[in-house]
């Protein structure tokens, strides 16, 4: 990990309002606000010529030189796209292997549930990586398995998944595969000519830095062909999404008009920072910045650095019996910034969010900040409990 220089400082948020350490809703910039500050008609030319920039603008990410992809924008929040997929692409006798490591896996089993199709469960628990061999073996053991359902950063523990691994083997057994790449595309590469996908989703208000209120299905066009009369739902139909938008250039039903006027904005300032690698290198500075800092306090991580995603980090509650997370928390937002609470089943934890509009020279606040929150408490130590090293040591065996 590097502690690079940068000159780039944001401007703080509008009006004193906190900045957002979280996954999304995060903090935005002035200028995505700004965008906000007119109607559109969502039938008029105008609009429709932003929803094509829209859908260049995303799949220009891709790296989908071929023309194989398209791209198509779901009204609501990202789990109404997850849905959408998951009822869309998977025919009705068909079959998922959903690959579950916290919150995001779990809750893509229970769609499943939900809308009634077969799917099968390999569950890591609070923060194991789901590996290649696994997928593998429960691809042989069960033929009749045709769609393998991953989460890039599975944003309860913020471990980066080994989905290259994953799409290798889905491949080589001849299946196909979904990913949940809410919290990391933007940030985290996912090109169609290194991880072979059939459909991935991700929403507006996470590593592009948008506000909420959308998300977005990048699909191969002969799986969105295919997908007509699979949906079990008509608002969540991906097919009919798709064939109206190709027909018409309009959404279905009401779109997000000043949502989606903020996102180009913000897909703009995407590309001027240097598209997916440039933010990426920002939040992996942020990262670096923060981790580097709050371990110096005694904080320790529940990821070891391989794991460790730019996105968010999960650090262990310390022991010391005078840390209270609740003060801690509200001791954090007087000195603007929101933190995250953990959400692991076994040891006290809490979040640090990496993305959003901050650089560095707020992560060096932000450790500051906790620095004085835990002198406030009279906690003493950082340092973790004994049960959480132990339970952490699981990541190694
Ligand atoms: C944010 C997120 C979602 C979607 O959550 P919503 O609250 O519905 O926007 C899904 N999966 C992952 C991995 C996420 O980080």
């Amino acid at each position: 990990m590097h502690d690079g220089a940068s000159t780039q400082a944001f401007a703080p948020p509008l009006l004193g309002e906190p900045y957002l350490l979280t996954p999304g809703p995060l903090t935005t910039s002035a200028e995505v606000k700004q965008a906000m500050l007119r109607d559109w008609g969502s039938w008029d030319a105008d609009f429709r010529a932003m929803t094509v920039e829209l859908r260049r603008g995303l799949l220009a990410l891709t790296g989908d030189r071929r023309g194989d992809y398209d791209c198509v924008p779901m009204q609501g929040s990202g789990s109404f796209c997850v849905e959408a997929m998951l009822g869309s692409f998977v025919p009705k006798d068909g079959k998922v292997l959903v690959l579950a490591n916290g919150a995001y896996g779990l809750r893509a089993a229970e769609t499943m549930r939900y809308i009634g199709r077969p799917y099968t469960l390999i569950d890591k628990g609070d923060y194991l990586p789901p590996r290649g061999e696994e997928v593998a073996a429960a691809l042989d053991a069960d033929p009749g398995i045709t769609h393998v359902l991953a989460i890039h950063c599975e944003t309860s523990s913020g471990i980066l998944n080994p989905v290259a691994e994953i799409a290798a083997v889905v491949e080589s057994k001849g299946r196909k595969l979904l990913i949940d790449s809410m919290s990391a595309f933007g940030a985290i590469r996912l090109d169609v000519n290194e991880i072979a996908f059939e459909a991935m989703v991700s929403s507006a208000n996470k590593c592009i830095e948008g506000v909420p209120g959308f998300g977005f299905v990048i699909a191969r066009k002969d799986a969105l062909k295919a997908a007509e009369g699979n949906s079990h739902s008509l608002s969540l139909d991906v097919h009919a999404q798709w064939a109206t938008m190709e027909k018409t250039g309009q959404w279905r039903y009401t779109p997000p008009t000043h949502v989606v006027a903020a996102f180009l904005q913000a897909l703009r300032m995407h590309t001027a920072e240097g598209g997916v690698a440039g933010r990426g290198a920002r939040y992996i500075r942020n990262r670096d910045v923060m981790v580097a800092g709050m371990r110096e306090l005694g904080f320790e991580t529940l990821l070891s650095d391989t794991w460790l995603s730019p996105i968010i980090v999960t650090f262990f509650c310390p022991a010391d019996p005078n840390f209270v997370f609740s003060r801690f928390y509200e001791q954090m937002k007087q000195k603007g910034f929101i933190i995250y609470p953990g959400k692991l089943t076994v040891v006290e934890s809490f979040r640090v969010g990496c993305i959003g509009r901050m650089d560095e020279h707020v992560m060096r606040k932000v450790v500051e900040a906790a620095r004085q929150s835990l002198a406030e408490m009279k906690v003493a130590s950082a340092a973790p409990p004994a049960d959480a090293i132990a339970e952490r040591a699981k990541l190694a065996a």
